[in-house]
């Protein structure tokens, strides 16, 4: 079994410890960027574990997979700073609903339906998914949004694992602390072919799991 390290021995750590320990379980020791915590101990309940600097616990522990107990605003800079310290991406875990990983702001939170297709943004670059008849219909839509939420779930994987996908080259694609798994995303109907009117329903919530 893998051991369980805590990055962050500090005031978040010490107020969600139990929730933490729940999520990731008991951790063999705790690191912290702060040399004035090094080789002093972090107590708890009845327990008490060591904190260490980071390079000391890779060594002790290269079964290692260190969780980050900071507050949400500080995670994607102390992400940033664990990989460039020659930590895999893969080993870092959050306890917060969020992952690393190349993304952008519209992917997996907004679909647009216009007249070139369903699409995850408003930039006209892409394939993405097309209705044969190039007209959506409320009978057709269903069936159109199913591809979609295919094609989305495959881009997310692709994403996941370093794959080229339809996004590629893209300037808005970025490494980013992403939120995690979306359950409903807003829907517009934008524009239908032979109409300039712009034209919007009701919010669909939409599924994606
Ligand atoms: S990465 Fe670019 S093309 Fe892909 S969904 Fe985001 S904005 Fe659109």
């Amino acid at each position: 079994m893998a051991s369980t390290i805590f990055y962050g021995a500090g005031d978040n750590a010490t107020t969600n410890l139990s929730r933490f320990i729940e999520k990731a379980g008991e951790p063999v020791c705790f690191v912290d960027a702060d040399i004035r915590k090094h080789y002093t101990s972090f107590n708890y309940g009845e327990g008490r574990v060591d904190i260490l600097p980071l390079n000391v616990t890779v060594e002790k522990f290269p079964d290692y997979e260190l969780w980050l107990t900071q507050i949400p605003e500080s995670l994607l800079k102390i992400t940033e700073y664990l990989i460039e310290q020659g930590i895999p991406k893969e080993r870092i875990h959050y306890l917060e609903e969020v992952e690393y990983r190349l993304g952008c702001r519209n992917l997996g939170k907004l679909i647009v339906i216009n007249y070139y297709g369903i699409r995850p943004c408003c930039y006209p670059k892409g394939k993405f998914v097309c209705s044969d008849d190039k007209v959506f219909t409320p009978q057709n839509l269903p069936v159109y949004l199913e591809k979609f939420k295919q094609w989305l779930n495959n881009t997310l994987q692709k994403l996941r694992e370093g794959d080229p996908t339809d996004c590629d080259g893209c300037s808005e694609l970025k490494e980013a602390l992403i939120n995690g798994p979306q359950k409903v995303i807003f829907c517009e109907l934008r524009r239908i072919r032979h109409s300039n009117t712009l034209k919007m329903v009701d919010d669909v919530p939409f599924c994606l799991v």
